[in-house]
């Protein structure tokens, strides 16, 4: 289920030459079905740089087709694939062979029949080889070979933008995510094998293998979806949730880190709570949360954050790479986008969340004054570097690379910090820290009866006409026209100041790419010393400035906007 069907199926040609990318235009034979379980089995030689995987894949065919298209990475080659139906009357499992072929990262599977909506299926595919050696993990993914200090190995997975596809066959399209996965590793017996949600057990195979299995029980994004092999030792620690349960919270750890694990646990766990209090429950108790030691630095592997950090708190009082990854949790893994188009969702959200934690800790310490100056402070950090190239959301269907990568191959930073700035100003416009939470709030849990929910539906999809629809409702008026200028084109408003006799004068310039619409966010002025705030109705605004009274607009960083010359 948490099928999204899309509006319109695209065709694509996928090349042998094509690189790997995630949540390219569905093609008629991935969106005539919906992925509810992937069963992974998965054998790792460490010695060979090589796994042996078993996929099982059930589904629900929602619109009629005669064959399946999955996405597998072309260096893994496809052995075998088998439907598993069942014997009518006996209920006897058989295994029915089933013609395949593959194009690129592409795995097409032939039915032998035209499947109709309603029917179940059940694929079992057979594939192995020697999978993508991350180039530059997380961002560059694939996996990641390495060594504990005293040589022993240690191998993690990171995937989010070439999808889950680098590692096993799956529907790589953020619209449609899995009800469950149950992931086994099969690994030499003195390591740990770690992955997310529920641990099922371990059995040694007396061979010196052993095999550990994990449970995911509710939706999660197929790049989710992680592991770690390796030495690993538990560091442990009781959570005490604001909400009132209890949890323990496990860091799984090499062991040249369990005392930078053990000494940075309370942090990691005040982080929690904060996101807990800010942002509703975490949405996964049923899971548990976990941390993973990673050799790489970090991603938001559901319940199972991936931290490859420096086990440090930063100048504001929080370890930031666990709080942006934990962040996830709400801003990617509870409240998701259907599309890569809306990777803002994820990024800026937990970009922004930083900024409210640093300001909850600055509260906490120094009252409100140190709080607003911490708050501002942490935004200015991520003022300068927006790229302005490519609409923070644009409207039509995106792949990670499409987000993650400008056309000229620079990294495009703008789906995190300058989406954040987005926020920070609509907080401004709202002018009621409550509201404005609250709309922050609403988009991952709509209601209070919906944040008791922890078998699975609490899972939400978050899109750009979502977050204009919540904040819509806490500015209490229509805020299209901010959207548009701010997220649907790349360019960041300039602000024209004129003096006219006594006044300022203040006028928005709309970029050419939004020509007609209206931007009309209200503008801080600072004159002698006061800070005002200047309504802008049509896009224009006046202010009172007596002649040689000092001013200057917007010096505390409030707002988005081009104030160069
Ligand atoms: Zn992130």
């Amino acid at each position: 289920m948490r099928l999204l069907l899309a509006a319109s199926l695209l065709a694509v040609a996928a090349s042998a030459q094509a690189p790997n990318d995630s949540g390219l235009p569905l093609e008629p034979e991935q969106a005539a079905f919906d992925a509810t379980y992937y069963d992974l089995a998965l054998a790792v030689d460490i010695d060979a740089r090589t796994i042996d995987g078993t996929l099982l894949m059930e589904a629900r065919i929602v619109q009629p087709t005669a064959a399946i298209l999955l996405d597998l990475d072309a260096p893994l080659e496809v052995t075998a694939v088998e439907e598993v139906a069942y014997v009518v009357g006996s209920g006897d499992e058989v295994s029915l062979p089933r013609a395949f072929g593959r194009t690129g990262n592409r795995l097409r599977i032939r039915l032998g029949r035209t499947a109709q909506p309603g029917e179940g299926l059940r694929l079992r595919i057979a594939y192995g080889g020697a999978p993508r050696v991350a180039p530059r993990p997380p961002w560059d993914g694939g996996f990641t070979w390495t060594e504990t200090a005293d040589g022993t190995p240690w191998v993690a997975v990171s995937c989010q933008v070439q999808g889950a596809d680098l590692w096993w066959p799956v529907k790589d399209h953020p619209s449609d995510e899995a009800d469950s996965v149950r992931v086994a590793l099969t690994v030499p017996s003195d390591l740990r094998a770690i992955s997310n949600g529920v641990w099922e057990g371990r059995t040694d195979h007396g061979d010196g293998m052993a095999t550990e299995r994990w449970f995911v029980s509710p939706p999660i994004n197929n790049y989710g979806v992680s592991f770690g092999i390796g030495p690993y030792e538990t560091v442990e620690m009781e959570y005490q949730s604001p909400l009132g349960y209890t949890a323990t919270v496990p860091f799984f750890v090499v062991p040249e880190r369990v005392d930078d694990a053990r000494r940075q646990m309370p942090s990691l766990l005040a982080d929690l709570d904060f996101l807990e209090r800010t942002f509703g429950p975490y949405a996964w108790r049923g899971d548990g949360y976990k941390i993973l030691h990673t050799p790489y630095l970090g991603m938001e592997h559901q319940s199972l954050v991936a931290y490859g950090s420096t086990f440090e708190d930063n100048d504001y009082g929080f370890d930031w790479l666990h709080f942006h990854e934990l962040a996830h949790e709400w801003w990617a893994n509870l409240g998701s986008a259907p599309d890569w188009r809306d990777f803002w969702v994820h990024e800026s959200f937990a970009s922004y969340s930083e900024a409210l934690r640093a300001e909850d800790i600055a509260l906490r310490a120094g009252g409100p004054e140190a709080a607003e100056a911490a708050y501002l402070a942490f935004m200015q950090g991520k003022r300068n570097g927006h790229r302005n190239a490519i609409p923070v959301a644009p409207r039509e269907t995106r792949t990670t690379q499409q987000m993650y990568a400008l056309p000229d191959g620079r990294s495009n930073g703008d789906i995190y910090v300058k989406g954040a700035w987005v926020i920070h100003s609509l907080r401004y416009l709202i002018d009621d820290d409550a509201r404005f939470l609250a709309a922050m709030r609403s988009l991952l849990y709509p209601s209070a009866a919906h944040e008791a929910v922890t078998d699975g539906r609490q899972a939400r999809w978050v899109s750009t006409d979502d977050v204009l629809a919540s904040f819509s409702r806490a500015a209490d008026r229509d805020l299209s026209g901010l959207f548009e200028v701010y997220l649907r084109q790349p360019e960041t408003p300039r602000l024209q100041v004129d003096r006219d006799g006594a006044d300022l004068v203040l006028r928005w310039l709309v970029p050419e790419a939004a020509a007609g619409v209206v931007f009309d966010l209200p503008v801080p002025v600072v004159v002698g010393g006061d800070e005002r705030r200047v309504a802008m109705p049509g896009g224009v605004g006046r202010t009172p400035v007596p002649e040689g009274v000092e001013w200057a607009v917007d010096p505390n960083g409030r707002i988005l906007v081009d104030l160069a010359e």
